[in-house]
């Protein structure tokens, strides 16, 4: 029985990124699944080079397991080791150099960065294999389907993510483009789709063939770009984990145009986890799945912007909070993606064991979606070393809101928005929200009256019981422990 080494060494690449995304589903565990990821990769990357720049290991099974090893061809040319080489050096630089220089608020758009190059490979990829088989004559209709079918999720990708980067670093408005006939658009592009699949399938020779291709990757550029432009600022969670999703089926579908096995295990986990999250994401939003991978399909085209009187906000100081805080039993602080802002999580987390040691009871409301990515608080507030067992979701601690004494919004401002629950017509309606104005005090930290990344208004700025602590959150946050 002869087995390779490299299969083996995808086996168990395979088997880690497994493992890793079970660690990576709980707080306790993800650290050690993140670990096991990064070990998988090392691997998974050491064997592909390794035998890409020495040919073919093959691994002779004598009776008790791998014994030898023999270096059976010599794979690539000189010159396209070379190649290679300085392919990886380059992109490792700059991949350690962008890991180096960013900030925790800028991971959102890297990783949607990220997501386009995933895409632009696959269409790369596709082209390639078009080109060589082209270059033989030689077309094979499963091999055809599936360069067809990877250049276009690779370019969706593509495109998608970049006008997702865009949109998560402020470069363009969040605001959905709302075109006429969008749906139709979206739903045609699809239709089309399939019909220049089947036809270049019967028929990938020659210059029909490659007048298929290219049609059918600009048509899927277009795709990308306007599924992305018509989805707005609120549900733009859900974009990214798609995009994500959309990135694992492009390296999977790469992967069955490379015949490489890996890529297929990796991209096939990656895309349906990503799928996962992007289901929960939209029940976490109270969104159809289906609206928003269709581009916004259903939306009512609410619009972002409009200001209505709410009455007047009242100010607090530091002072005043720390005297409401001495006086509490039950605090519940729900951060936003202000505290990533402001870095405050480390003073949060002081002010927490302050009041805890003082017999307060402080738990964290984490919505789904706060902050820019999903996850992104319980990530802040792990690296602060808050203990895992007071931060709940927002369902755990939603009934409990009644019952609290003092809430303190820490940057947050979309997912405490009570036009959510209350104002049928605005574009953030039915997401659920935290609902903190149900508390007997509610303090908000912010530097101004501006709205938060859905670009709607916060009628809880107005509430009676509510009071805004302006300024930088963890200059505020600071000043409250020295009142303390
Ligand atoms: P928001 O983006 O709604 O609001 C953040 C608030 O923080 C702002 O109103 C801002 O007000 C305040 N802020 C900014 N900097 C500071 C600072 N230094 N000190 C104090 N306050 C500061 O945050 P939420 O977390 O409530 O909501 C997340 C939003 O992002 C949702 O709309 C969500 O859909 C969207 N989103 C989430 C993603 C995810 O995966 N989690 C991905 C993409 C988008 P001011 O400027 O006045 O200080």
């Amino acid at each position: 029985m002869r087995a390779t080494l490299i299969d083996g060494s995808f086996i168990i690449a395979g088997l880690l990124f497994i493992l890793a995304l079970a660690g990576l589903s709980k707080h306790e565990t993800s650290r050690r699944g993140n670990i096991l990821g990064a070990i998988g990769m090392a691997i998974a990357l050491i064997f592909i080079i390794a035998g890409t720049v020495m040919g073919t290991f093959n691994v002779v099974d004598t009776n008790f397991g791998w014994q030898s090893i023999e270096i059976v061809t010599a794979a690539a040319p000189s010159w396209a080791i070379i190649a290679i080489a300085i392919a990886l050096a380059g992109g490792a630089a700059i991949g350690i150099l962008k890991a180096l220089k960013v900030e925790m608020t800028g991971m959102p758009e890297l990783i949607a960065l990220f997501h386009s190059f995933v895409g632009l490979a696959a269409v790369l990829v596709g082209w390639t294999s078009y080109v060589e088989s082209a270059a033989s004559d030689h077309f094979d209709a499963l091999h055809s389907g599936e360069l067809f079918v990877g250049v276009f999720i690779g370019a969706v990708t593509f495109t998608g993510s970049i006008i997702a980067y865009l949109k998560l670093s402020a470069k363009i408005k969040s605001a959905p483009l709302m075109l006429p006939g969008r749906n139709i658009l979206n739903l045609g592009a699809l239709v089309a789709f399939f019909v220049l699949t089947v036809l270049f399938v019967l028929n990938p020779a020659g210059a029909a063939g490659l007048g298929l291709l290219s049609v059918m990757t600009l048509l899927a550029l277009l795709l990308g770009l306007h599924l992305v432009a018509s989805i707005g600022g609120g549900d733009m969670p859900v974009v990214v984990s798609m995009l994500n999703s959309y990135s694992g089926w492009a390296a999977a579908a790469a992967g069955f145009t490379l015949e490489n096995d890996l890529l297929i295990i990796t991209g096939a986990l990656v895309g349906s986890s990503g799928a996962y999250l992007s289901y929960i994401m939209c029940k976490a939003m109270n969104r159809s799945f289906i609206s928003v991978i269709a581009g916004g399909f259903g939306s009512d085209g609410a619009v972002v912007g409009e200001t209505k009187d709410y009455g007047e906000h009242r100010e607090t100081s530091a002072a005043e909070v720390a005297e409401m805080l001495k006086n509490a039993s039950s605090v519940v602080i729900t951060p936003g993606y202000g505290m990533a802002v402001a870095q405050a999580q480390g003073t949060v987390a002081d002010l927490t064991s302050r009041l805890r040691d003082k017999g307060v009871n402080v738990r964290f409301g984490i919505h789904p979606v706060a902050g820019r990515l999903p996850g992104h608080m319980n990530v802040l507030l792990a690296e602060a070393k808050v203990p895992y067992d007071i931060v709940l979701e927002m369902d755990e601690i939603n009934d409990d809101l009644k019952d609290t004494d003092v809430v303190l919004v820490i940057g947050a401002n979309d997912t405490v928005n009570p036009a959510a629950t209350e104002d049928p017509s605005s574009p953030i309606a039915g997401m659920p929200v935290l609902e903190v104005w149900n508390a007997d005090q509610v303090v908000v930290f912010k530097r101004s009256m501006a709205t938060g990344y859905a670009g709607v208004q916060n009628p809880l700025f107005f509430k009676e019981n509510a009071a805004m602590l302006f300024g930088d959150a963890k200059e505020r946050v600071g000043d409250i422990i020295q009142a303390l």
